[in-house]
Formats: C-alpha cells, sequence, structure tokens
C-alpha cells in the first residue's frame, strides 16, 4: 500500500483553472478575487464580513488586536489545540490560561470553563478573551459559552481551524450567532485550502474595518478614513501598527474554486468517519472512537488505545505506511509554556486524552480500500 497521510487536500482541474486564471491576469495579489472569496466564505457561513489574511495563526493575531486585547490581559484557551491557538495572546504580550476539556466531546469543558471564571472573578482575573476550540470539526457548545460571556464580561473568539463547513444548532460554523469572530486556517489538511490562508468573520463591521487595516501596515487608501484632509491623490495613510498578513489573489482564486465544493468535502468526511464508526463497531477491539456528530466537519477521526501500548501502535501503522498523527500535545506541556509555570497535571482530562490519542487518516479521497487497509493493520496491531 503506498504511503496514506492522516489530511491531504483535495484539488481539482477547475481549481488549477482557476489559479492559472488568475496567474494570467493584472493582480497577483490585492487584486478582485479576494473580496470574492471573502463573501463566498461569509455568505456560506452566514456571517455578515469577512477578511481574508495569510494564515489562520495571522487571523488569530489581528483577533486578538480588533477584541482589544492589551498586555497583561488574560486569554483562556483549551489545550488540546494546536499552538497558534495559544499564541496570538502571547503576540499581543497578554497572559495565556488553559481550561480543561470535556473528556466526551474533546472540547473546552462547559463546566470547567464555569469553575474557573468563578475563582478568577474572585481575584478580579477575568480574561479578556476566551478561544473555542471547535476540535475535529465539532462545535463547543457555544449557547453555554455565549451565556457566561454574558455573565462574566468575556470577548468570545472561535478557532473553527477545523469546523468549516460544519454546523451548531441552526447555523453554519462562523454565523457568529455566539461568538464576536470565528477564524478558520485554509491550510492543505484543512476543509477547503488555498495553501495557505485564513479568514476572519464576524457580524461586526468595527472589527472587519480594523482587522482589514492591520492585515495591510495599518494603511488606509480610502479618503472617507482619512484624519487629514486636502490630501493629493496618491495620498494613503498609516493609522495603526499594522502587518504584511494579506493572502494573495493566486490563493483566493483557488480558495473561491474550493468553495463551490465544501459540502461535498464535507458529506464525503461524514460518509469515511461512519465508515470508521461502522468498522470499528463490528471488530470489538478495545478502542475508544470519537463521539459520533452528524453537524461536524470531520477534520480528524481520533481514536483512542491504552496509552501503555499507544508508541508501538503508532509506530507500527506508519511502518505500515499509514499516516497517523497525534492531535494534540497539550500546548501547556511545551517547553516554551513551561516558563509560564504550568505543570504536569494541571488539565487531566487533555492530558489522559493526549496520552491515548491517535488521529487515523481522514480526507475526501480516502478510498474504502485504504479504509480497510487502515482498520485491519490496526486490528492485527491491537
Ligand atoms: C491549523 C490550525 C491553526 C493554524 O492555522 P494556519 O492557517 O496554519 O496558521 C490554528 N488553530 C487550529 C486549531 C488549527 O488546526
Amino acid at each position: 500500500m503506498k504511503y496514506i497521510p492522516y489530511g491531504k487536500q483535495n484539488i481539482s482541474t477547475e481549481d488549477i483553472e482557476a489559479v492559472v486564471s488568475a496567474l494570467n491576469s493584472d493582480f497577483l495579489t490585492q487584486g478582485p478575487a479576494i473580496p470574492i472569496f471573502e463573501s463566498a466564505v461569509a455568505n456560506y457561513s452566514g456571517a455578515q464580513f469577512g477578511v481574508a489574511v495569510s494564515s489562520a495563526t495571522a487571523a488569530l493575531h489581528l483577533s486578538c488586536l480588533a477584541l482589544g486585547l492589551k498586555p497583561g490581559e488574560r486569554v483562556w484557551t483549551s489545550p488540546i489545540t494546536f499552538v497558534a491557538s495559544a499564541n496570538c495572546a502571547l503576540y499581543c504580550n497578554a497572559k495565556v490560561d488553559f481550561v480543561d476539556i470535556d473528556n466526551r466531546t474533546l472540547n473546552i469543558s462547559v463546566v470547567e470553563l464555569e469553575k474557573k471564571l468563578k475563582e478568577a472573578a474572585y481575584r478580579n482575573e477575568i480574561p479578556k478573551i476566551v478561544i473555542p476550540v471547535h476540535f475535529t470539526g465539532k462545535s463547543c457548545d457555544m449557547q453555554s459559552i455565549s451565556e457566561l460571556s454574558k455573565e462574566y464580561g468575556f470577548k468570545i473568539l472561535e478557532d473553527a481551524s477545523h469546523a468549516l463547513g460544519g454546523s451548531y444548532e441552526d447555523s453554519k460554523i462562523g454565523s457568529c450567532k455566539y461568538s464576536d469572530i470565528m477564524v478558520t486556517s485554509f491550510h492543505p489538511v484543512k476543509i477547503v485550502t488555498t495553501g495557505e490562508g485564513g479568514i476572519i468573520l464576524t457580524r461586526s463591521a468595527k472589527i472587519a474595518n480594523s482587522v482589514r487595516l492591520l492585515r495591510s501596515h495599518g494603511i488606509t487608501r480610502n479618503p472617507e478614513q482619512f484624519y487629514n484632509t486636502e490630501c493629493g491623490s496618491w495620498y494613503y495613510e498609516q493609522q495603526e501598527l499594522g502587518f504584511n498578513y494579506r493572502i494573495t489573489d493566486i490563493q483566493a482564486a483557488l480558495g473561491i474554486s474550493q468553495m463551490k465544493r465544501i459540502d461535498s468535502f464535507v458529506s464525503k468526511r461524514r460518509l469515511l468517519a461512519q465508515r470508521y464508526n461502522d468498522c470499528f463497531s463490528k471488530l470489538n477491539i478495545p478502542i475508544g472512537l470519537p463521539e459520533k456528530s452528524d453537524n461536524s466537519a470531520w477534520h480528524l477521526y481520533p481514536i483512542r488505545v491504552d496509552s501503555s501500548k499507544r508508541h508501538q501502535i503508532f509506530d507500527g501503522l506508519r511502518k505500515m505506511n499509514i499516516g497517523v498523527n497525534v492531535h494534540y500535545i497539550p500546548v501547556h506541556l511545551q517547553p516554551y509554556y513551561s516558563k509560564f509555570g504550568f505543570k504536569v497535571g494541571q488539565f487531566p482530562a487533555a492530558e489522559s486524552f493526549y496520552s491515548e490519542a491517535i488521529s487515523l487518516p481522514l480526507y475526501p479521497g480516502l478510498t474504502h480500500a485504504e479504509q480497510n487497509y487502515i482498520v485491519s493493520t490496526l486490528q492485527s496491531l491491537i
């Protein structure tokens, strides 16, 4: 069997043609494809505004700034996430803390969040922003988190890097019904890709304008926004200290083309996840399966095995050309985070999940034959 990666992009002839026509157009960057792509994602998800940037990492950074995060203020997120969900706070010289996961959903635990908020209120240390991460593509309990945000007064920034195309209640993830901002990633392993890329979705015109300014050096060319009047027609104004976090027209052209297939990508992922469930349920081997979900975008399919056998099973799968991975090493256990005083044992549910987790390959192009091979290889290793 040839190597099966854990995640993989799906590129069609139409995608290639879209990129070629962007290359043949007058704009390689800052052209017409970017606003079209932004509208495509915003309309799909049900948010009013979309601002595309160079990565989800950039999107998280700009979102923290747009939400007014100041040095010394606090940001809380889940330890079971990619480091970028926490690093964005450090970029702003804010403090990061974590809230343990719910052992069943693997998302931030609302019970733990409420407990921690109660203690934080007592010490006057309420976070400025909470970043719920929709791990594997399944939404966090946004309604409860939103209620807590009203009670305790924090902002909600959804890291939906796994979850574009998924739903929560009657809305698409990204509708921002229960949050200030949603960000997602267009890295090749994610639901849709632009190579590298990310987007900020929001219902707030103020936030959209703020991140639009920050993604390009804090510069505006819109005369209506200028502080100075009676300037020449060459004039532009730097109003904030921004960055070059722009996405290119080439990437946006790929994104527009990919967005046409998002529903088929997600339904394929859902079918494959269901098929894993069915195969494993028949086998009667001691593995934990991810919770069933009809609304998830199914970015990842993590199983849980006996932690004392995880190494051996993981290496055995890799040896058989199956590109398994582990999502994630809890962020608080990263050496860089040890200087903030985090310790082993602080977030037990996250740490226990980490000790057992293996993400199996899952992407729209995964064949049933490949999936059967993964299931039988795993069976023989266990
Ligand atoms: C992939 C990912 C990111 C970072 O996305 P980039 O576009 O690579 O910057 C952030 N958070 C989560 C949860 C991710 O999975």
